[in-house]
């Protein structure tokens, strides 16, 4: 079948969250009309796909040692060399993995077993913790485990649209496009962003708020609800907890809508439409992604969201709650095997009572990892101090998507061993790798992901896979089996890895944990070549044999020890950075419409250059008059710990005080353009997420 160029293979996109069912032949691509994320439809980067195809692009490359080509049974062993020397001079500390929610779940199921229950270290940490690992962490604090309560069909049903810190006119097209599909009389949009986007045009009000003040504007709604008695006492009293101090952080931090108004930089009218119509609205939807997550205060923001829903119970009801827009094609379906360093496996933490002996006597193994891991951030700081000797990295590309990236290329410089598995060979971490790994790309390789709605999708081979590259799953398998477990990595395909998951999510789990596709355990390999899109938790019954969940916790129960969500005390965090004399403007980075993030894919398609062809720089009008700065001249911006040069655009679109970058291009494209080395590595205490929406910099014309 994957052969056959006229015949297309329904397969799922590989880039954002959305998750968009794709027909796929190798000469084009249509949307997937069955597919319920997108009912057809696709955006210009999904439209390109065929363009972007990795096979062709470059001469296929071989395994290399060293930067010699070697055969595939001399890479395993130098990989297996390598890590073994490692866990016996320094311990199993000394290895780490850095993973991608590019990964599908069943090569992240393969990379965390094999790293936290046979090499034994901790530190396995993955792009995701820059993307949404605040959410998560707002989402545990909140219902006891990493769930998003609703699903796309309530981004439609809500009657007031809140958009915050998202623009998803780019970063989440064709969901994007329902929300805009689903516009009627009497429905209303709130876009709550610093910078006014191509998402703010749907917006009936546009909250242009002073950056990293989101905490202030929703713990003062929380108060201003309490204040009106609009709260939902009934639905607090009978499935709540930390009510109380709840609303003692949040009068402390915006006492009334006055101070709100102030601090946030907003007319008092807007703060009280605002407060006013999320009062008066039953079916509201917040929607939060990145403005939101890249922050000092990222789970805080979350929680300080989610308690206004869980005070009006509005969750997990038709049109009603709130949601984490994923980043990643499988940001989730990683944070369900627990690529995440401080999570364990299928939702559990190591914290988790019994967790560890669960996953240590289901994997067969007495190597388990004690506890939790480092964060990317802390991770590469420990391969800069040389603490990590053997880092494995698949799928991503760090040196130029972490912040201080200059600093993170000086720390692959430095480790001992440093193993890329890519389907590209030319990026800019593949420059350091001292191992380099040819693993299949998208339309070569099989298995499963999970969009932002919870819903598993399969992403299947329609191409051939190239002589010499391995899937990334039989990569760590030959590894695994080279370090002597045999058993524990003797799988032949996918599906024998997803069965395997699926059953470890329903292992000694008798409802204690929401995460739970026990009953896919048994899908027949033709079950699974056939199988449709399904939300979990999926249990048997129902039509087909299956019964999948659109909403969680629409019974008011939630996976904590009592039962009860927990309303969280959230209290007011600055970012890291404040402009001042030497670096007077605030830096803000994000995603442009036609790329995807650091280029190594959607840079081979000539037509996603259209939009925008070069790296830029936003500023304000303001800030243009008398700096010598010209429209469509060079400038650079220089920060505490790099610089970037970009065209300036002038725009009135952010805030005067205010620039922003675009975060796409590598080092192969514009080495002096990446936003990254505006920013510093200061992370969200609770989640490690990095504030990457937050640096400071100085401009001047070049
Ligand atoms: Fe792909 Fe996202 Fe576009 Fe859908 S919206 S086609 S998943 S990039």
């Amino acid at each position: 079948r994957h052969q056959n160029a006229s015949i297309p293979i329904t397969t799922t996109c590989p880039y954002c969250g959305v998750g968009c069912g794709v027909l796929a032949r190798v000469d084009g691509v249509a949307g997937d009309s069955s597919h319920p994320a997108n009912q057809g439809r696709l955006c210009v980067k999904g439209s390109a796909l065929h363009e972007t195809l990795v096979t062709g692009s470059e001469p296929s490359f071989g395994p290399r040692v060293g930067g010699k080509e070697v055969g595939w049974e001399h890479a395993i062993d130098r990989v297996a060399s390598a890590i073994t020397d490692a866990v016996r001079d320094h311990g199993p500390g000394s290895v780490a993995f850095y993973l991608s929610g590019q990964l599908l779940t069943e090569d992240y199921y393969v990379a965390n077993k094999l790293a936290k229950g046979f090499v034994g270290t901790p530190h396995v940490d993955t792009n995701s913790r820059l993307c949404m690992s605040s959410a998560v962490a707002a989402h545990k604090r909140a219902f006891g485990e990493d769930c998003v309560p609703g699903c796309y069909e309530d981004l439609e049903l809500a009657d007031l649209l809140v958009l915050a810190g998202s623009n998803a006119a780019w970063a989440h097209p064709v969901l994007y496009q329902r929300m805009k599909a689903a516009h009627r009389a009497g429905r209303k949009v709130v876009v709550i962003d610093p910078r006014q986007t191509a998402t703010s045009e749907l917006a009936d009000l546009h909250l242009k708020l002073r950056p990293g003040t989101d905490t202030q504007l929703f713990n003062g709604l929380l108060v201003w609800m309490h204040e009106q008695q609009a709260l939902n006492v009934e639905y607090l009293t009978q499935h709540c907890s930390g009510v109380e101090e709840t609303l003692k952080a949040a009068k402390r931090s915006a006492p009334d809508i006055d101070a709100v108004a102030q601090v946030c930089d907003l007319a008092l009218e807007d703060v009280k439409a605002f407060y006013q119509w999320f009062t008066e609205t039953e079916r509201t939807v917040t929607a939060f992604s990145q403005g939101i997550n890249q922050s000092v205060a990222g789970t805080d923001k979350g929680n300080a969201i989610i308690n206004c829903h869980l005070a009006t119970g509005r969750v997990g009801r038709p049109g009603a709650g709130p949601f984490s827009l994923t980043g990643q094609p499988n940001a989730m379906g990683g944070r369900e095997v627990g690529g995440l360093a401080n999570t364990l496996a299928a939702h559990m933490d190591y914290d988790t009572p019994g967790a560890r002996e669960l996953v240590a006597d289901y994997w067969q193994t007495d190597r388990l990892a004690d506890g939790p891991g480092l964060k990317a951030v802390d991770l590469f700081e420990a391969v800069h101090r040389g603490d990590i000797k053997v880092l494995w990295v698949m799928g991503t590309n760090p040196a130029v998507s972490l912040p201080d990236s200059a600093r993170v290329r000086e720390a692959l410089a430095r480790c001992d061993t440093v193993i890329v598995s890519d389907c590209v060979s030319t990026t800019d971490t593949t420059a350091f790798a001292d191992i380099l790994l040819p693993a299949a790309g998208w339309g070569e390789k099989d298995g499963t992901v999970t969009n932002s709605e919870r819903r598993i999708s399969r992403q299947r081979r329609f191409l051939p896979l190239p002589a010499g590259v391995k899937p990334d799953w039989q990569i760590m398998s030959e590894v695994g089996q080279a370090l002597g477990h045999t058993k524990a990595f003797s799988y032949r395909k996918p599906v024998d890895i997803f069965r395997e998951h699926a059953a470890l999510s329903g292992y000694r789990n008798a409802g204690e944990r929401v995460f739970n596709i026990a009953a896919l355990e048994h899908l027949t390999d033709d079950a699974y070549e056939q199988m449709q899109p399904v939300q979990w938790p999926v249990k048997a019954g129902g039509s087909g044999g299956l019964q999948q969940t659109s909403r969680l916790f629409s019974d008011g129960c939630f996976p904590t020890p009592d039962g009860r969500a927990r309303l969280v005390p959230v209290h007011t965090l600055p970012p890291g950075q404040q402009p001042g004399e030497h670096y007077p403007l605030v830096v803000n980075s994000g995603r442009i419409r036609d790329q995807w993030h650091t280029m190594t894919r959607t840079g081979l398609a000539s037509k996603l250059f259209a939009h925008r062809d070069e790296p830029f720089i936003e500023v304000h009008p303001d800030d243009m008059a008398g700096s010598g700065l010209l429209e469509g001249g060079l400038a650079v911006l220089n920060g505490p710990s790099g610089q970037f040069i970009g065209r300036v655009r002038r725009t009135s679109h952010q805030r005067p005080g205010e620039v922003f970058v675009p975060i796409h291009w590598n080092g192969q494209f514009a080495s002096s353009a990446l936003a990254s080395d505006l920013m510093a590595p200061t992370v969200d205490p609770i989640s490690g997420q990095p504030e990457s929406k937050h640096g400071i910099a100085a401009i001047k014309p070049l």
